[in-house]
């Protein structure tokens, strides 16, 4: 089976479980800007960005290392084990990409890349490639990965890539797939493995909570995509098997959807003389939440055309 086929398969069953509930094309949060990114983030990722990238690296390496063209399935290392070529992409992809995402939480440049996908005040399978075009355009996973399909992991690549959209999708969809394991005393056993493997609804949906202090958002943490085991390996845990009330990110300055895309390329006009005073003064007030806090923001909190923001 065209492994393609199998990513889309597994998007569409958890959309239509979501549709199911009523919760996909119209969510109670949603904002008009919300299906633009959405929509145009995704196709940009697929149809240009994961190729291009894939492409280049491979090219790249092409120049520099031309003798190493397929090296793992050939000669010495021919014979070299699945599970080598799963460990070298769950390290220099799955790995690569929790430290880009726990980077992207610290520095303002990068945070500026990936609010977009925490913009979105409600959890779906719609968020899940919602971010700026550059977030994923310089994510070294995605070079990395290009490397090592370029070395000669092409079919593990494919069925590795399966597997992880297969749990990012049911990470981040509205249907909480880990409940019944919490709620089946028999199986909280192996409910404790799973949570500390793979990134699960409860513990991504608290990447995305929008309360600081709501007793399950860890929003400077749980950063993994297909394994949760970094944030445990990390320190950057956090596990409670509940799910946050609300989602999103508070008092962050509004950006529009042209902006969350493709920032620094186009910033959302804004009145910067009379809003810093707003701002410094809100932040005096502490009526800034934890999360904005943490996270560095580009311009003052204020100035929000749109009042749902
Ligand atoms: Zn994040
Ligand atoms: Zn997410």
């Amino acid at each position: 089976m065209n492994y393609q086929i199998a990513i889309i398969g597994i998007f569409l069953l958890f959309a239509l479980l979501e549709a199911k509930q009523g919760k996909l094309l119209k969510k109670s949060a949603e904002v008009s800007d919300d299906g633009k990114v959405e929509l145009i983030g995704t196709l940009v990722l697929f149809v240009i960005t994961q190729p291009l990238v894939l492409f280049s690296a491979g090219a790249l390496m092409l120049l520099i290392v031309p003798q190493y063209q397929g090296a793992l399935n050939q000669g010495a290392l021919g014979n070299s084990s699945i599970l080598l070529h799963i460990a070298l992409l769950l390290i220099f992809d799955d790995m690569m990409q929790y430290w880009w995402h726990r980077l992207s939480h610290s520095t303002r440049f990068l945070y500026n890349l990936h609010r977009a996908h925490h913009n979105g005040k409600y959890m779906s399978v719609r968020i899940i490639y919602r971010n700026n075009v550059f977030y994923y355009l310089l994510m070294p996973s995605l070079w990395f990965s290009g490397a090592l399909i370029y070395l000669g992991l092409g079919w593990t690549y494919a069925f590795y890539l399966v597997v992880k959209l297969s749990v990012i999708t049911g990470a981040h969809a509205e249907w909480k797939w880990d409940r019944f394991l919490y709620q089946t005393p028999f199986l909280n056993k192996l409910a404790w493995i799973v949570e500390r493997t793979i990134s699960t609804p409860s513990t991504h949906s608290a990447h995305h909570g929008l309360k600081a202090d709501d007793g399950i958002t860890n929003y400077k943490g749980n950063y993994g995509n297909l394994l949760f085991f970094w944030d445990v390996l990390f320190g950057t845990a956090k596990i409670t098997r509940r799910y946050p009330a609300q989602y999103g990110i508070e008092g962050m300055f509004y950006a529009n959807w042209v902006e969350q895309l493709v920032w620094p390329l186009y910033k959302t006009p804004r009145k910067p003389k009379t809003v810093t005073n707003t701002a410094v003064k809100s932040e005096t007030n502490s009526s800034i939440s934890e999360n904005a806090k943490d996270i560095l923001i580009s311009e003052p909190v204020t100035n929000k055309p749109d009042a749902t923001i």
